[in-house]
C-alpha cells in the first residue's frame, strides 16, 4: 500500500509539472490533509487546489506586468501628501485608480512645476493598470525618442512600434524638459497620433500648453499633437512649490522650534 501510495505521488507530481500546475504541486498534500479533517469533498478539495493556482497565478503575472512596465521608482498613492497638494483633486484620483479611463481609450496630462509629484502620481496610477491587467510601459520622452531616433533605420524600428502598439497605457514623463530635435519631434508625435483611440497615455510636463512650440519646433505639430492628447482627456493640475523643498522647509522649521524648545545639548563630548 505505502509503495503504491508513493508511485502514486511520483507520477502525481510528474503530471503537474507537466500541466504546468507548481501551486497545485505544492499544496495538494497539506490541502488533502486539511480536506480529510474537514470532511471535505473531492470538489470542494479540486476546487480549494485551482483557487490557490489561480491567485499564485495572477500574483505572478501581475509582478512580470511591473516588471514590464519598468518604472524607475515604485509609488503608492498611500505615501503622496493630498493636504500639501491642494490643487489635486483626490475624488478625481481615486476615480481614475479603477482605470476606467484605459477602457474608454482616455488621456491623462499632469502639469505642474518640478517636484509638484507629477511623476509620482503617473507611477501610482499606472501601476494600479499593471495591477488590474493592463499592458503599461512607462518611459522618459526623451529615453522614448532617443530610442526611436536610434532604431530609425533599422528593423528594430518596427519592433519597438509593435511593443507600443500591443501596450494598454503608456506614459511618458517629462515631457518638454529638453527641446526634442525636428526628427524627433516627428517621432514622437507619431507615437501619440498611433495612440489615439487606441492606447491611453499618462504625460506629465513642467510646460504650459502655450510653451510646447518651443519643445516640438512647428506650430502645425504642436497644434496636433495638442489636438490629440487632449481630446478626451483629464488635466491634473500639480500647483505650487516643489514638495522636495516643501518639506525641507518643514524639516527646517521643525528643528528651529525643537531647538528653541528645548535646553541646548552639546552632545555626548561635553559630557
Ligand atoms: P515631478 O514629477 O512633478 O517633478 P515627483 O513626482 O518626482 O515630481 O516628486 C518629487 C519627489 O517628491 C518624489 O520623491 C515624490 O515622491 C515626492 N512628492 C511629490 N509630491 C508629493 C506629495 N504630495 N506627497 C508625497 N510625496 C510627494
Ligand atoms: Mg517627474
Amino acid at each position: 500500500m505505502k509503495a503504491t501510495e508513493t508511485t502514486s505521488t511520483v507520477l502525481l507530481h510528474h503530471h503537474l509539472k507537466t500541466l504546468r500546475l507548481p501551486t497545485v504541486a505544492a499544496e495538494c498534500e497539506k490541502v488533502a490533509s486539511q480536506a480529510a479533517a474537514d470532511n471535505a469533498d473531492h470538489l470542494a478539495y479540486l476546487l480549494q487546489l485551482t483557487a490557490l493556482e489561480l491567485l499564485e497565478r495572477e500574483k505572478r503575472s501581475a509582478e512580470q506586468r511591473v516588471k514590464a512596465a519598468r518604472f524607475p521608482t515604485i509609488k503608492t498613492l498611500e505615501t503622496f501628501d493630498f493636504a500639501a497638494r491642494p490643487s489635486v483633486n483626490k475624488v478625481l484620483i481615486a476615480e481614475l485608480m479603477r482605470c476606467e479611463y484605459i477602457d474608454k481609450k482616455e488621456n491623462i496630462l499632469l502639469v505642474g512645476n518640478p517636484g509638484t509629484g507629477k511623476s509620482h502620481l503617473a507611477t501610482a496610477l499606472a501601476a494600479q493598470a499593471c495591477a488590474q491587467g493592463y499592458r503599461v510601459r512607462f518611459y522618459r520622452t526623451t529615453e522614448l525618442v532617443t530610442a526611436l531616433i536610434e532604431a530609425r533605420d533599422e528593423r528594430t524600428f518596427l519592433r519597438l512600434k509593435a511593443n507600443l502598439a500591443k501596450l494598454d497605457l503608456l506614459v511618458l514623463d517629462e515631457l518638454g524638459y529638453v527641446p526634442a530635435s525636428k526628427v524627433g519631434a516627428e517621432l514622437l508625435f507619431d507615437v501619440i497620433s498611433t495612440a489615439y483611440e487606441r492606447t491611453s497615455l499618462i504625460v506629465t510636463t513642467n510646460l504650459p500648453f502655450e510653451s510646447w512650440t518651443e519643445v516640438l519646433g512647428s506650430e502645425r505639430l504642436t497644434g496636433a499633437t495638442l489636438d490629440r492628447l487632449t481630446h478626451r482627456c483629464r488635466i491634473i493640475e500639480t500647483k505650487g512649490e516643489s514638495y522636495r523643498l516643501h518639506d525641507a522647509k518643514a524639516r527646517t522649521r521643525r528643528s528651529t522650534a525643537k531647538k528653541s524648545d528645548q535646553p541646548v545639548d552639546d552632545g555626548p563630548a561635553s559630557r
